[in-house]
């Protein structure tokens, strides 16, 4: 038995070939789940196409012509960007203007860069609101920078469209949203660190509670200055990640109940199968959720706003709405399993872009990108777009993925690199009849997005990945490319 530097025995860790049940389970409802893959993507790309979501072909434009300047404009007309004539400079060389030269919009230095339609946010706000049973309150989540759709636009658009409150995984996204003068109440959803509590009392930030010792810290850093301390307690139904064991939490509540400061202004729980087919343990979960809320009110103690479900609970279940919902891939137009796509209408509200930067025939057999492993067909131009991995392009979709570009589906060629990715315009382009297709540098391609009957989805790439949506519109929008709002 391997002895592990921690003092632990490596007794329970599992030598090759082992499956447990539970992996054989997992192993058999993904592949059945294999055979719903293609409908998913397919279904959230037309739902895409339906809404207008598109692009018409764009030729080159520069940034002069996008900010209104006129297509006469120069962009290397290099006196806009010098602060005296060249003549009174003299021998120090030119003085440049900082402003006028950050006024090149990012988009224009490099070409990729991320869409956000701030209207699909508003679209997908207002339909989950109107979804809701009576009375129900609606809080957007927006942790992660609102899964890479910028926090503050995104918390802005959804407050404006029927979101109530607001929720956030850390105290530094609470603040960023605060210093944006963002006033609506902003739940933490785990217990931050004790260190941070005069940041949650200074920025009126709410935090999630399920420690004795952070709930008597919080109450007497507010009482010592005559405030209150508004938390909401997290119960743990099943999930096991954080909060107070559902058995439990009137227990926890009598450990706590002598400090005058502390007000229970929710109790929550979060479901770890809400997206699951099988409803057994979701109803599980509830009902020992059910079970705390009953013990609090056997003892008197009023829970506060109760709320428990995610997006896909809250489409899926409506009767486990309680007072509020806390909702996040929805409001970005993603569906959490294929069964919501008749039960709820979302636009997906990111599109990823690029313009080519480089074009050539590769000749019959010869390889493309690192390691060439992709061959050419002959017949093919072989287009460069300045996107990689560092861009949340992931290298496992290399060769596996299409983009979009006229209104057709070209399959992206060679292994993705880091800054760079090459796709392929031929007559094995998906959909494309024997019409000549003619890309040129400066045309702009959609890695995500829908043009016509052709799209190219975040949904899909999180297929091919074994991942989810989540973490793939993340890695676009936090990583290096510029975002826009459209
Ligand atoms: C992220 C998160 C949510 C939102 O989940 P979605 O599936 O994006 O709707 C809700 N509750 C908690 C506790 C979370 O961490």
């Amino acid at each position: 038995m391997e002895e592990l530097p921690n003092g632990f025995t490596g007794f329970n860790r599992r030598g090759p070939g082992f499956t447990s049940a539970g992996d054989a389970m997992r192993k058999a409802r993904r592949s059945a789940e294999m055979g719903r893959d293609e409908t998913h993507y397919r279904e959230s790309g037309r739902k895409a196409a339906q809404h207008g979501w598109q692009l018409p072909r764009e030729k080159l434009i520069v940034g002069e012509q996008r900010r209104g300047m006129g297509p006469q404009t120069d962009p290397t007309d290099m006196k806009r960007y010098l602060r005296v004539p060249d003549v009174l400079a003299g021998e120090f060389g030119p003085v440049y203007d900082m402003q006028a030269l950050a006024e090149i919009p990012e988009y224009d230095r490099r070409w990729s860069w991320v869409e956000i339609s701030l209207s699909a946010i508003r679209h997908n706000t207002m339909t989950v609101k109107n979804s809701l049973q009576p009375g129900v309150r609606l809080m957007a989540v927006v942790k992660a920078d609102a899964y890479g759709h910028g926090a503050v636009q995104c918390a802005r658009t959804m407050l404006n469209s029927g979101a109530e409150q607001l929720g956030v995984a850390t105290v530094d996204e609470g603040i960023e949203l605060r210093e944006a003068g963002i006033q609506a109440p902003i739940l933490i959803l785990s217990e931050p660190p004790i260190s941070a509590i005069p940041l949650l009392l200074a920025h009126k930030l709410l935090p999630s509670v399920y420690t004795v010792e952070f709930a008597v810290r919080y109450a007497e850093a507010a009482d010592s200055i005559d405030q209150r301390a508004p938390y909401h307690l997290k119960v743990n139904t099943g999930m096991n990640r954080i909060g107070v064991h559902y058995s439990e939490v009137t227990e926890f509540l009598r450990q706590v109940s002598f400090h005058r400061a502390l007000d229970l202004v929710g109790t929550f729980t979060h479901f770890a199968t809400a997206d699951e087919q099988d409803t057994m343990e979701i109803e599980r979960a509830n009902n020992r959720f059910l079970t705390a809320l009953d013990a609090m009110e056997a003892v008197g103690i009023d829970p506060g706003i109760v709320h428990s479900s995610n997006s896909a609970a809250t489409t899926r279940f409506p009767q486990l709405q309680y007072d509020m919902v806390r909702v996040g891939l929805s409001l970005y137009g993603y569906y959490s399993t294929p069964e919501m796509f008749g039960m709820i209408d979302l636009i997906p509200a990111m599109s990823v872009h690029a313009r080519i930067t480089d074009v050539k025939n590769v000749p019959l057999g010869e390889g493309v990108s690192y390691f060439l492993t992709y061959r050419s067909g002959g017949y093919a131009k072989v287009c460069t777009v300045p996107i990689g991995y560092a861009d949340g392009l992931r290298f496992g979709l290399s060769n596996k993925i299409d983009f979009v570009m006229e209104g057709r589906q070209h399959p992206q060629v060679g292994n993705i690199c880091m800054d760079q990715c090459m796709f392929e315009v031929s007559q094995r382009t998906r959909g494309a009849s024997f019409e000549h297709l003619d890309p040129q540098i400066g045309d702009e391609v959609l890695i995500v997005g829908a043009q016509g009957d052709a799209f190219a989805t975040i949904d899909q790439m999180a297929e091919v990945l074994g991942s989810m949506s989540y973490e793939v519109c993340i890695g676009f929008g936090n990583g290096r490319m510029p975002r826009v709002y459209v």
